[in-house]
């Protein structure tokens, strides 16, 4: 394995890109903004019009971002889109995607969601060899490559360049006329084609991190890019090329918290993998108590699982307010404990000498669930049962998904009654690595675990 220690910036993420369909900047436009969960700290835009690239990327929200007059600036029927994640304590205006480059084939502009595992290796011998870099971006590792190569075609630079990079990555390349679009070999990130049939009769591509951007566009599901597989979009076809052979293990923290639960991931409906969770949950730690209630929004469906599952009666005892940014954008730990108070607020009169379950899909620093439980106690609560619809997370992410350094992780440092006591409640359960895999139940589980059981695959 490569250097764990190396931190790299193009983590999460939602990528988007557009083929042959009219007013390209608009449906990427929107797919960004279906898919704002993704990543709410920067945003970017790139077309081609089969003759230049054009490009617009801003630190910031996709309506913050973009306007019409900017949207209209993005010309051609073809396009790819960036949300970038938030990752503590970065200025980072230089590492909003796309990443744009002119090298001797002509104009190119790529975006990128995961990590690439072995990036640090290839950049330091890039470097040695006179390379400059201007961001923190695993991208311009392979602009570098591809530009260092000898092939007379992107398509044979790409085949030749993308095995040799680790890890978890889907990328989106524009270049002036085609579109080229590559899942790592284990495809541990979502990501799926569909199509969209133009005015003009003529068939039109979109390809999302999730497919609520489709939804939303009006797009249809045709099926997900495959593990190793490059799709290159030129003259209005799709040619599909295997680069990479390798078994896939999908991430299975996708269904656990990252993805909408109105997407298909993996080929799965993300609400009901969540409900399915909630229902093991219950059957796997039975409690008396009044009421289900969630910590919204992540752990609805998992709350609804578990009260149709135990019978108890589900109750929205918290209500989010959804105008402020997820927990973890702001880096300080006094921030953070700011932020679940101004996020959510419970309904007293429901919460109130009542014996309540509540649900939430993971427990990372032990923050949000700590202020849950305060704020419920300070509301009269006469029991609170914390429940987890995932198992105690106990290793960081390498591939893509931001999670915290071990030592931060509360499950990898306490044991389940010390995170008990640290969070004040009366008790607390995870949903067992057993139980995580009933409930995505197709018997055939092969998925990327690694935050709950430390195995990489990598
Ligand atoms: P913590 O408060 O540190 O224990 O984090 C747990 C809360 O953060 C839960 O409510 C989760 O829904 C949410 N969460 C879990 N993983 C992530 C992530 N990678 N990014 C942002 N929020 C997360």
């Amino acid at each position: 394995m490569s250097d764990l220690n190396y931190k790299s910036w193009n983590e999460e993420c939602a990528v988007v890109g557009v083929y042959n369909i009219q007013d390209a900047s608009n449906i990427a436009y929107y797919s960004l903004f279906a898919m704002q969960h993704r990543g709410q700290e920067a945003s970017g835009i790139s077309t081609s019009d089969n003759k230049k690239l054009f490009i617009t990327k801003n630190k910031g929200l996709v309506t913050e971002v973009f306007n019409k007059e900017i949207l209209c600036n993005l010309k051609g029927n073809n396009a790819i889109g960036h949300n970038r994640y938030a990752t503590a304590g970065e200025d980072s205006s230089a590492d909003a995607q796309p990443v744009f480059a002119n090298y001797d084939l002509g104009q190119v502009a790529i975006v990128h969601n995961g990590n690439i595992t072995n990036a640090k290796e290839i950049k330091d011998e890039l470097i040695k060899e006179g390379a400059i870099f201007q961001s923190h971006m695993d991208t311009e590792v392979l602009i570098h490559l591809i530009a260092k190569s000898k092939q007379q075609t992107l398509t044979d630079r790409l085949k030749e360049t993308i095995p040799k990079l680790k890890g978890a990555f889907c990328f989106i390349i524009l270049s002036r006329t085609k579109m080229f679009v590559i899942r790592d070999r284990n495809a541990f990130r979502p990501l799926s084609l569909g199509e969209i049939t133009n005015k003009d009769g003529t068939k039109g591509y979109i390809v999302a991190s999730e497919t609520c951007a489709f939804d939303l566009v009006g797009a249809t599901h045709i099926r997900d890019v495959e593990a190793g597989e490059m799709l290159v979009f030129d003259k209005q076809k799709i040619q599909s090329h295997i680069i990479m052979q390798e078994d896939p293990y999908p991430c299975v923290f996708e269904y656990v918290y990252f993805a909408r639960p109105d997407s298909k991931v993996f080929g799965r409906l993300v609400y009901d993998i969540r409900k399915s969770m909630g229902m093991e949950l219950a059957k796997e730690n039975p409690v008396d108590a009044d009421i289900v209630i969630p910590v919204p929004d992540s752990g609805v469906a998992a709350a609804l699982g578990y009260s149709k599952q135990s019978g108890i009666p589900f109750e929205l005892g918290i209500i989010r307010n959804h105008y402020v940014g997820r927990t973890f954008i702001e880096p300080t730990q006094e921030i953070r404990e700011l932020k679940v108070r101004l996020k959510l607020n419970p309904i007293k009169e429901i919460i109130k000498d009542k014996k309540i379950i509540v649900i939430d899909d993971s427990i990372v620093r032990g923050t949000t669930s700590k202020q849950i439980v305060k704020i419920l106690r300070d509301c009269g609560a006469k029991e609170i049962h914390m429940k987890i619809s995932s198992p105690p997370t106990i290793s960081p992410c390498y591939y893509g998904v931001d999670t915290p350094t071990k030592s931060e992780l509360i499950s990898a440092n306490m044991s389940n009654d010390e995170v008990c006591k640290y969070i004040g409640a009366n008790s607390l359960s995870f949903l067992s690595l057993e139980g995580l895999k009933n409930s995505i139940g197709d018997g055939n589980y092969k998925f990327c675990q690694a935050c709950f059981d430390g195995k990489y695959i990598v």
